[in-house]
Order: structure tokens, then C-alpha cells, then sequence
């Protein structure tokens, strides 16, 4: 399955037997953009950018915003 890049624009290829079922972040190996991303089947739910090129910033879960 193939994600673009909502940084670059770039054709980012992911396995679907690693990716089938996937919800995290990817690393644009062009760019360097982080994307989070929500594959469901093999099927892709959400695509967000999660941060610019930049390192140092590994927190995947644990900022979640809850109201109420
Ligand atoms: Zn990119």
C-alpha cells in the first residue's frame, strides 16, 4: 500500500503484511516528516502529519486530550 507524503508529497511504500493493521508513525524517508498514521485491513483510516523533519521527539501515545 502506498501513503503520500503529506509533507513532500512523496509515494511512501509500505508492506501490507507489516502495515495490514497499523497505527503509529511513519517516517517519510525522503523528507523526514513524521506522519501518523491509522491503517485499518489494509486500508488506510487517517493520515496526519505529525511533526516536520526534526529528531528528539519520540512520544507515541501519552498526549492524548480527554473531555469530560
Ligand atoms: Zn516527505
Amino acid at each position: 500500500m502506498k501513503i503520500n507524503c503529506l509533507s513532500c508529497g512523496h509515494n511512501i511504500n509500505l508492506e501490507d503484511s507489516t502495515y495490514g493493521d497499523y497505527e503509529g508513525a511513519i517516517k517519510c524517508y525522503a523528507c523526514g516528516a513524521i506522519l501518523e498514521v491509522k491503517l485499518i485491513e489494509g486500508c488506510i483510516k487517517s493520515v496526519k502529519l505529525h511533526s516536520l523533519a526534526q529528531t528528539g521527539g519520540n512520544a507515541p501515545a501519552g498526549k492524548s486530550r480527554t473531555r469530560e
